[in-house]
């Protein structure tokens, strides 16, 4: 078997998928772009790593313990695709995560055998307005382009019509860093959590990825020892679960933030969600851009309108043109259904 053909194989049988949100698995992700690159010119590799969503901060961690192996991790993507295949790689950071990484990133890229991997990458760094929209996949391909960032239609896929409308792989550096244990037989099915909120341990952690939200807090020292409640997934999309309700898996980023029930204020929760996604709404649609804003005036009228509010979160569930907008829906609908009857 072929160099190329063994590192999918090991991807394969890892099992490893996406870990921005998608969870979409790593192995057909690859297949597509080398597919896709065959009769075409050379595509892209963008590494997405400027996480924006609050509660998660396992890029941040990623980079500051793991440079070396999310480097090759992305050079083991090149060589499988060929390196004439690929003209260029973006390593897409925040302005932070810029200033804290991009050194240690630069100094394994100047190494051997990343040499000629270093002179064809590029950082980007993301716009500090645009913490969230920027990285969903099609919107972070008309950023680096130039253009206004709103999601693109999908499909054709970045796969096969990404950058400048070539294949395009963009993984999260947590996807590449997996890759690298993969190519050497040392994934163990792990994944990074990122615990938050009241937590006496806050941090990130490094655990296997089957473990339900409640081994997870109890492994961590994080288990509360008075009434609250959790948001899974993500700080803003996370959907929320009661202390009954833990034997769930952490999905989505893998974040796990937990609140404390008697004093959380639940309007002011919703105000701080809603704003959130006010802000990082595109525009383009206006269920998404005009629901968000509606949302967050109801949080404001002294007689709650419970129904009127169900209205307008089942609509931008429902036809929201990308995640942003349908992931809306998620924290506020389980909050009233798991948290306040
Ligand atoms: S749902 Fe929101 S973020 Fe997504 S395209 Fe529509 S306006 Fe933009």
């Amino acid at each position: 078997m072929s160099k190329t053909a063994n590192i999918l194989k090991k991807i394969s049988e890892a099992g490893l998928v996406g870990r921005g949100g998608a969870s979409y698995p790593t192995a057909a992700k690859w297949a597509a772009v080398k597919a896709a690159l065959k009769n075409k010119k050379p595509g892209y590799i963008i590494v997405n790593g400027a996480e924006g969503e609050p509660g998660v901060k396992k890029d941040a961690y990623i980079f500051h313990h793991h440079a070396a192996a999310v480097i090759n991790g992305v050079y083991l993507a090149e060589q499988f695709f060929g390196a004439d295949k690929i003209k260029k790689i973006y390593i897409f950071l925040n302005r932070e995560y810029y200033q804290l990484y991009s050194f240690s990133l630069k100094t394994v890229l100047a190494d051997r055998p990343y040499e000629a991997l270093g002179e064809k990458t590029e950082f980007f760094i993301k716009p500090d307005r645009l913490t969230y929209i920027s990285g969903e996949e099609t919107a972070l391909l008309n950023l680096i382009e130039g253009k206004k960032v709103e999601p693109r239609r999908k499909p054709p896929y970045p796969t096969e019509q990404g950058l400048y409308g070539r294949p395009t792989l963009i993984n999260n550096p947590e996807t590449f860093y997996n890759v690298s244990l993969a190519a050497q037989n040392r994934y163990e099915g792990k994944r990074f959590y990122t615990i938050s909120g009241l937590a006496r341990r806050p941090g990130v952690y490094d655990l296997p990825a089957n473990l339900t939200v409640e081994e997870i807090l109890r492994q961590t020292g994080n288990y509360p020892a008075k009434a609250f409640f959790v948001q899974v997934g993500g700080g803003a999309s996370g959907e929320i679960f009661n202390d009954e309700q833990l034997s769930v898996p952490a999905e989505g980023a893998g974040s796990i933030m937990i609140y404390d029930k008697k004093r959380t204020d639940w309007r002011k929760l919703f105000k701080h969600w809603l704003s959130f996604y006010q802000e990082q709404s595109c525009g383009q649609c206006a269920i998404c851009r005009e629901g968000s804003y509606r949302l967050r005036e109801l949080m404001n009228q002294k007689q709650f309108n419970h129904k009127l509010f169900d209205e307008v979160v089942q609509s931008l569930e429902d036809t929201s043109f990308c995640g942003l907008g349908s992931s809306m829906a998620a924290p506020l609908k389980s909050y009233f259904a798991n948290v306040k009857n």
